[in-house]
């Protein structure tokens, strides 16, 4: 199947190649669809929500809400009001952590327990609150080390935040089993999702996870809105994030009392551009399915072609001699080196070649020292990649090979 057509962007040249577009981990492009849906919006359905009595506010307000119904269901969800709207999977994270340090304010040292291969953006945030942060080292073969996670817990620790699948190797965490054991210590685990949400087939009320955190841009919708879930009965006790309108019941210069759930979390005018955009984006990927195909065997068949892909685009790089992957790769991801050629070398004659990689390390500084590498190349595949962008990689590369 050709998604190209869909996508506008794809059909670009640049240095008058035709654009390889292969840096989805870092953004997808979007299709016709939510683009149009942004500029119709604007132009009919513009105002501000939830505040208004008026026509445009109400039709407003209804496709923010509806959006967030879309959502509830993407991620099988079982309450409308577990869905948060945020600026991304980066606030969502800051959310929790600055909520979650309030609500275990009585410890002097709360812990949490991350993974060797997070994004600075699951690191961060809890160093920022005064976390000390734990992490579940790597195997020799790059998943995750069980036995070790089994050992970092203690009475300190009030939270694993672990991500679903890694931006950099491509692997998908055994994520049943870290929400298992952390909820055998009776401990919550927030997921970050800003990866796997756009490949996997994602249930959370299956799942178990307390938090799950994603963005919109990475999965087909616009930049600025992503999501957070909490189970109701966590956000209900973890205390605003932000203050401001929208997020308040009544306010008073002696008290201020709070919103139900989900306001409580959206302070301020939210992004319900963004929101309805993103409901577009994931209605997109509702319309690639076959005709009557229920929803759970459309993702599967959309995550086992994509695995295809990474499995050929493996292939096709370790033909190349010199050429280093790391781990194994089975969902859309893979980091690369060249032997001798820097990987910013690497990914400038690529694009020059017209074909569009990452390099460098990926927000994931600390994996980058485990693999003893200061970067890689990364090629990351989305709906719409074909064989004939792994063959234009797999050719761009050996052509740089023979400049060396
Ligand atoms: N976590 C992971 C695993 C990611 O890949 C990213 C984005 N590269 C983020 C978190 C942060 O997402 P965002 O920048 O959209 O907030």
């Amino acid at each position: 199947m050709n998604y190209k057509d869909d996508f506008p962007i794809l059909s670009r040249r640049v240095y008058d190649k035709p654009l390889v577009y292969l840096d989805n981990a870092a953004t997808t492009q979007k299709p016709r669809a939510v683009v149009e849906a942004i500029t119709e919006q604007y132009y009919n359905v513009n105002a501000n929500v939830h505040r208004g009595v008026h026509f445009l506010s109400q039709q407003a307000t209804q496709l923010h809400e509806d959006a967030r119904e879309k959502v509830r269901a993407f991620l099988g969800a079982e309450k409308a009001r577990e869905i948060v709207f945020t600026r991304g999977t980066t606030e969502s994270i800051n959310l929790v952590a600055s909520s979650f340090r309030k609500l275990v304010s009585n410890l002097l040292h709360p812990e949490v327990i991350v993974t060797e291969m997070e994004h600075h953006s699951n690191i961060v945030p809890w160093q920022l609150q005064g976390f000390e942060v734990k992490y579940i080292p790597l195997r020799e073969d790059l998943t995750l080390d069980f036995d070790a996670y089994e050992q970092l817990f203690t009475k300190n620790t009030t939270i694993v935040s672990v991500a679903h699948m890694s931006n950099v190797l491509g692997v998908v965490n055994n994520i049943n089993k870290v929400i298992e054991i952390a909820h055998e210590h009776n401990v919550p685990v927030m997921i970050d999702g800003a990866q796997s949400a756009p490949h996997l087939k994602i249930n959370l009320q299956d799942l178990g996870a307390d938090f799950f955190a994603m963005s919109g841009h990475k999965i087909y919708g616009p930049t600025g809105i992503g999501v957070l879930y909490g189970k109701e009965e966590l956000l209900c006790r973890l205390e605003p994030y932000q203050g401001g309108g929208e997020m308040i019941d009544h306010v008073s210069w002696e008290k201020t009392t709070f919103n139900t759930l989900p306001y409580k979390f959206e302070a301020g005018t939210p992004d319900y551009i963004g929101s309805h955009a993103l409901a577009v984006a994931l209605e997109y990927l509702e319309g690639i399915e076959v005709r009557g195909e229920r929803r759970e065997v459309r993702d599967e068949r959309r995550e086992i072609r994509e695995c295809e892909l990474t499995r050929y685009a493996v292939e096709r790089l370790s033909e190349i001699k010199g050429l280093t992957i790391y781990g194994q790769p089975t969902h859309s991801v893979i980091s690369f080196n060249l032997d001798g050629i820097h990987h910013l070398d690497v990914g400038t004659l690529l694009d020059r070649l017209g074909i569009a990689v990452r390099t460098g390390h990926h927000c994931a500084e600390p994996l980058m020292h485990r693999l003893g590498v200061e970067g890689t190349v990364r090629a990351s595949l989305a709906l719409y990649n074909t064989k004939d962008d792994i063959d234009a990689l797999a050719e761009g590369l050996k052509r740089i090979k023979t400049m060396f």
